[in-house]
C-alpha cells in the first residue's frame, strides 16, 4: 500500500517563521487547535506551539507525550521539539519564552481570552505580548494539492450520503430520527465525525435557517431542509439538499425554483479576481427577481477546511474587509429563502476555485426529493 502524502508542515512552519519580522515579533504562539494541526500535524485537544525564528516547540501535557514521541519518530508530525507541561500550560509557556529570551511574542488574538493572556503575561516576566490576526487562517485560505485530494474524496463521500436520502427521509418519521440516520450514513461512508449537528427542519421549522431537529414528524406538504457535514482527515464537508413530503405547495415550489436558480447563478459567476461579495450578489439578485430578496437572510457561503466555517465569507459587501476570490479556495454556495410559517429552502454545494471558474466538488443531484 502506498504511504499517504504528508502535509508540508516544514514549509508551513518556514512561511510563518519568515513572517515573524514583518509583524515585529521574535516568536508566535499558536493556541487554536486548527492552527496547531495545520502547522504541525498535532491533533490533540490541548497544546500550544511556540514558533521562534530557528525552532518550533510543541507544549503539551502527559496525556499526549507518548503519542507525540511515537508520531515524531514515525514522521507523522512536523519538525517540532516536545516540551511537557509539568504543572500548568501558562507556566510551561512562560518558561519556554523566558529560556529562549523572546522579547516580543505574537499570539492569536482571535483565540486567546483576556484571562489566558493575563496568565501568560504573569508567567513570562518582561515579555511583550503582541496581538496578531489571521496569520495561519490566511495561509489556510488557499488549499494545497494534498488538502484538495482529501476534500475531493470527502465531497464524493458526502454526495454518496445525499444520494441515500431517498431511503432515509420518509413521511411519519421524526426530524430527530432522520437526523440520526443521516449521521449513521455519514459514519458508514467513512467520515470520522459529523462536521456539526445535522439539521433536519420540516414544515414551518424549515423557515428557521439553523433549526435543531425536533420530535416533529414529517407530514404531507412539508418542505424539509437536510443540512449535514462530515469530517475526513480533519477536513470538513458541508451539504444541503431539499425534500418535500408529497407534492409541495405552489409557494413551496416557487421557493425551490428561485433558490435553485440563485444557486446556479452563484456557481456560474465564480471567477478568481472578483470580490467574494459579488458571488453573494449573483445569488441575491436572482432571489430578488423572484420576489424573495427579503427572504434570503444569510450569506451565500463560507470557506471550508479544518473548520466548517472559515475564511472567506461570501456575504454582503464589507468595505472594511473586502475579500477577493482566489484559485485554491474551497467554499460553500448555499443560498436560501425562508418564509415564516410557510417554510424554507436551502441548497448547498462545496466548490473549489480554479483559474477558469470553479469545480463543484459535491456532485449529488440538486433535484427536490419528493417522498
Ligand atoms: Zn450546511
Ligand atoms: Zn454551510
Amino acid at each position: 500500500m502506498q504511504a499517504p502524502v504528508q502535509p508540508d508542515w516544514a514549509g508551513r512552519l518556514a512561511r510563518l517563521q519568515s513572517a515573524l519580522s514583518a509583524h515585529s515579533v521574535d516568536a508566535l504562539v499558536l493556541s487554536s487547535p486548527q492552527s496547531i494541526r495545520y502547522v504541525t500535524g498535532f491533533a490533540g485537544s490541548a497544546g500550544l506551539v511556540v514558533i521562534a525564528a530557528d525552532r518550533a516547540i510543541l507544549i503539551t501535557d502527559g496525556r499526549y507525550e507518548t503519542v507525540v514521541r511515537q508520531e515524531l519518530s514515525a514522521g507523522r508530525l512536523g519538525p517540532v521539539t516536545l516540551e511537557r507541561v509539568a504543572r500548568r500550560y501558562d507556566l510551561a509557556l512562560g518558561e519556554v519564552v523566558v529560556r529562549l529570551g523572546l522579547g516580543r511574542v505574537g499570539f492569536e488574538a482571535g483565540h486567546v481570552t483576556v484571562a489566558t493572556l493575563g496568565a501568560w503575561g504573569r508567567a513570562s516576566g518582561q515579555t511583550v505580548w503582541v496581538a496578531t490576526e489571521r496569520l495561519v487562517e490566511g495561509m489556510r485560505l488557499l488549499k494545497d494539492d494534498g488538502e484538495i485530494a482529501i476534500m475531493r474524496k470527502g465531497a464524493r463521500m458526502i454526495s454518496e450520503v445525499a444520494c441515500q436520502l431517498g431511503g432515509i427521509v420518509k413521511r411519519g418519521k421524526t426530524e430527530r430520527a432522520v437526523a440520526g440516520e443521516i449521521e449513521r450514513a455519514l459514519e458508514r461512508v467513512g467520515f470520522s465525525a459529523p462536521a456539526f449537528p445535522t439539521i433536519v427542519a420540516s414544515g414551518p421549522n424549515s423557515a428557521l435557517p439553523h433549526a435543531h431537529p425536533t420530535d416533529r414528524a414529517l407530514a404531507p406538504n412539508d418542505l424539509v431542509v437536510l443540512d449535514f457535514g462530515g469530517v475526513i482527515d480533519g477536513y470538513c464537508l458541508d451539504l444541503t439538499r431539499m425534500a418535500a413530503v408529497g407534492a409541495p405547495s405552489e409557494r413551496g415550489m416557487a421557493l425551490f425554483t428561485a433558490v435553485r436558480a440563485a444557486h446556479e447563478a452563484a456557481i456560474r459567476a465564480i471567477r478568481p479576481g472578483m470580490l467574494t461579495s459579488d458571488v453573494d450578489a449573483a445569488a441575491r439578485s436572482v432571489l430578488e427577481t423572484y420576489g424573495f430578496g427579503e427572504a434570503f437572510v444569510h450569506s451565500t457561503g463560507h470557506g471550508l477546511g479544518l473548520d466548517v466555517h472559515e475564511a472567506p465569507r461570501l456575504g454582503r459587501p464589507d468595505p472594511d474587509a473586502p475579500e477577493t476570490v482566489e484559485a485554491g479556495m474551497v467554499f460553500t454556495i448555499e443560498p436560501g429563502a425562508y418564509l415564516e410559517g410557510i417554510g424554507g429552502v436551502r441548497l448547498e454545494d462545496d466548490v473549489f476555485v480554479v483559474a477558469t471558474g470553479c469545480e463543484v466538488l459535491t456532485t449529488a443531484p440538486l433535484d427536490l426529493l419528493v417522498v
